[in-house]
């Protein structure tokens, strides 16, 4: 399945893609989409990839006939020593790599905590492998006869890959995209000679941050490009407001640093073909998407009919806004609106939106749990999506809804400001789709919700243009693959560094 070529090697480079996880096998949330349709978008580009993941139950259930890559002895004093299994290709042109280190990842629960939600009290080993076991594939894979030209990390499990290379005198060029910049694998200083970073690593312009190890910062410093996943998150990082800390060291290597946006995996988030929904229905016969709504209404026990319908679907976090909703669900509900929330996360929140579905039979329903089957029946029977992120390194779920012609209420931040445009009949845009505030407070929330269901009430036709507007948007990955694409051009070409 590889194609063999003639073109300049920065044309076809091959990439050695790591994530802590990769939908469907095995996903928590955006970055798990993005692992899964990012590789094959990057392939069809040129590219020629290999994506390394930890061996979970998952993906040993699904490759039982995984082959032996290579195995390597303890690389570090707390490293286990491991196997890589090559599980072969999952889409032309990528190949899944899967680390075999069952102490570490033969687990129940989920990637990154147990079945209570409690981390796992060793992920500084288990992500430290990951990393050391990417770096030495970047670095020494022509001795098991593959070696990747760039090492792509994702996300604070896998940034300490670059300081490996950097500090063990690697040379492979890397790219850090971050997904969220606000989970960074804090621990303590101890950690550092564990897993195998000499001492003088231990700095400032290293991987110390606040007096601990940073997996995240010793990715942003050593990395040699970064990159974000929308443009507005990539400028809003490297203020103070956002930067979680990290701030001065990104505007610092602001030079280096871009902002790609994601996009969506269309042979999955497709209201024309989705297996999950009831009705299938697209642009051309948007009327057929009420019987999602009236289907789910009866799923969900709420009273089967036109209302207009608000949904959310999210970890329930400050993040996400979720307090927000909290605060506002009673206006909401009260000018006549259903509302669906589907989520995990914080505990206390958990339980407010239980007692708030409540208090409000037949028109508030709530879903404590990970359903993924039910969140694209929501994406497909809601009216409003609700967003009320207070930061959002791009969202998804924006881009799932524009998709499926449920209008989102957004916060004007990262990806969810560069996906969508606020109608404003003052001055309307050609190709406004949805609804946007400009801070994330209660109030300024509960009055968007209330001009979108304005409009929804009383003017139609202006709905079904947002619909369209929305639904006719290319957020396919093609646009963004090409733009990974020229950044990897940029690593492999030593004047662009
Ligand atoms: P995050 O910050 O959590 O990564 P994103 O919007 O980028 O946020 O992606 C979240 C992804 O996880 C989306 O695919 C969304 O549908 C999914 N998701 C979040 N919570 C749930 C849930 N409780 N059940 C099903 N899917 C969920």
């Amino acid at each position: 399945m590889t194609r063999s070529t003639t073109a300049p090697k920065s044309a076809h480079p091959d990439v050695l893609f790591v994530a802590a996880e990769i939908a469907p096998w095995v996903k928590t949330g955006g970055l798990g989409d993005v692992a899964s349709a990012l590789p094959p978008a990057l392939a069809a580009a040129g590219a020629r990839i290999k994506v390394l993941v930890p061996a979970y139950p998952a993906f040993l259930d699904a490759f039982p006939n995984a082959s032996l890559f290579v195995s390597l002895t303890a690389l570090a004093p707390r490293l286990l020593p491991c196997r890589v299994l090559n599980a072969g290709f999952i889409a032309e042109d990528v190949e899944l790599l899967l680390l075999d280190a069952p102490l570490h990842f033969a687990r129940a629960g989920n990637a990154y905590s147990d079945e209570t939600g409690q981390e796992w009290a060793d992920n500084a080993y288990r992500y430290g492998l990951l990393s050391r076991v990417a770096a030495w594939i970047a670095e020494h894979g022509n001795r098991v006869g593959w070696q990747p030209d760039i090492l792509h990390c994702n996300d604070w499990h896998t940034a300490l890959a670059p300081a490996y290379l950097h500090f063990l005198g690697g040379r492979t060029p890397s790219l850090l995209t971050v997904h969220n910049l606000a989970f960074q694998g804090l621990y303590s200083a101890a950690t550092l000679a564990e897993l195998g970073l000499p001492e003088r690593a231990f700095s400032f312009d290293g991987v110390e941050f606040h007096g601990k190890l940073s997996f995240l910062k010793a990715g942003l410093q050593c990395a040699t490009r970064i990159s974000t996943v929308s443009p507005r998150y990539a400028e809003e990082i490297r203020t103070e407001d956002f930067g979680c800390g990290l701030d001065d060291l990104l505007s610092y290597r602001g030079a280096q640093l871009t902002g790609i946006l994601n996009g969506i995996d269309e042979s999955v988030w497709n209201p024309a073909t989705d297996p999950a929904l009831p009705r299938h229905f697209d642009a051309n016969c948007l009327e057929l998407k009420a019987d999602n709504k009236y289907a789910l209404q009866a799923e969900l026990g709420l009273k089967v009919g036109d209302t207009p319908l608000l949904a959310m679907i999210s970890r329930m976090t400050l993040q996400k806004g979720s307090d927000l909703l909290l605060t506002s669900a009673d206006a909401f509900l009260s000018e006549g609106a259903q509302l669906v929330i589907l989520g995990t996360g914080d505990k206390v929140m958990e339980g407010s939106m239980r007692s708030l579905a409540a208090r409000y039979p037949r028109r508030c329903h709530a879903t404590i749990g990970y359903d993924e089957g039910l969140a694209h029946r929501i994406e497909a029977a809601a009216d409003i999506f609700l967003m009320p992120s207070r930061f959002e390194p791009c969202g998804l779920n924006q881009m799932y809804s524009l998709r499926y012609g449920t209008l989102p209420v957004v916060c004007k931040t990262g990806g969810l400001a560069d996906t969508v445009i606020d109608w404003n009949p003052k001055a309307p845009h050609p190709r406004a789709n949805g609804f946007v505030f400009d801070q994330p407070d209660a109030g300024a929330f509960q009055d968007t919700v209330a001009r979108a269901l304005a409009v929804y009430n009383r003017h139609p036709e202006i709905w079904q243009n947002l619909q369209h507007n929305g639904m006719r948007t290319d957020f396919s990955w093609a646009p963004s693959a090409r733009q990974y694409l020229e950044l990897y051009r940029q690593l492999l070409d030593p004047t662009h560094r």
